[in-house]
């Protein structure tokens, strides 16, 4: 299958350029007239170097959560969220979860992010263009060495493509019976996630209540016709 291009260069600043505006729109007093802008080369590059994981000689994408082209992406991303300043923390589920304080601890966070694992041939984007652009606001707050009111939350969903696993358990509804299902390669979901570090028996310390995260954005690829198909600009 040849791989789909699904945005332009040009379009992933777009991206980038709203998530920063989501946050200056949240801290206007911390980010004021500061004109932030992504860095596209930096966000091209990490897209294209992080492609790498999962695939064979042929150019074919395989990372399928709980695979070794996971494993490897998820320990890239979270050296990169290392590099950035965060402290990153694997949760129950095996979410990947840096945190960045803001100047107001008593505020929810606000969070943002994506996955990393994929379908087979799913293409460079999907998941990975909110993951990236996720770490591409934390470094651009770095450069511009603002804090934002609200701490600020990175979070990698495990497991998305094989059944929404991370998020689910995020949102407590992973029954006990939904871990003992069969992921794509062959573990159980429970096996999985302590295969990434995570913990099935403690899966509920990772639930987050209505009202614990300020805002949640997730950049994500369109997955229907819609913009496509307009003439709508986002930004
Ligand atoms: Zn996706």
């Amino acid at each position: 299958m040849k791989r789909r291009i699904f945005v332009k260069n040009a379009s992933l600043t777009t991206l980038g350029v709203s998530a920063v505006g989501l946050l200056e729109s949240y801290s206007k007093n911390s980010i004021g007239d500061n004109k932030l802008k992504v860095n596209e080369q930096r966000m091209v590059s990490r897209i294209t170097e992080f492609a790498k994981f999962g695939m064979d000689d042929k150019g074919h994408g395989y990372r399928v959560a709980f695979t070794k082209g996971d494993i490897d992406g998820r320990a890239w991303f979270i050296e990169q969220l290392k590099k950035a300043g965060l402290d990153p923390v694997i949760d129950a589920a095996g979410n990947i979860i840096g945190k960045r304080k803001g100047k107001n601890q008593a505020l929810k966070p606000i969070a943002f992010g994506s996955h990393i694992d994929m379908v087979p041939d799913g293409g460079n984007y999907d998941g990975p263009v909110g993951s990236i652009g996720a770490l591409e606001v934390i470094d651009v707050l770095n450069e511009n060495k603002l804090v934002t009111e609200h701490p600020l939350e990175v979070i990698i969903f495990s497991n998305e493509e094989g059944g929404t696993i991370g998020s689910m358990a995020m949102a407590g509804a992973l029954t006990k019976e939904g871990l003992q299902q069969k992921s794509q390669n062959g573990l159980t979901m429970a096996e999985g996630i302590k295969a990434i570090g995570g913990n099935p028996d403690t899966i509920q310390s990772c639930i987050r209540k209505k009202g614990d995260i300020h805002a949640w954005l997730e950049l994500h690829i369109e997955q229907g016709a819609f913009w496509s198909g307009s003439t709508y600009r986002l930004a």
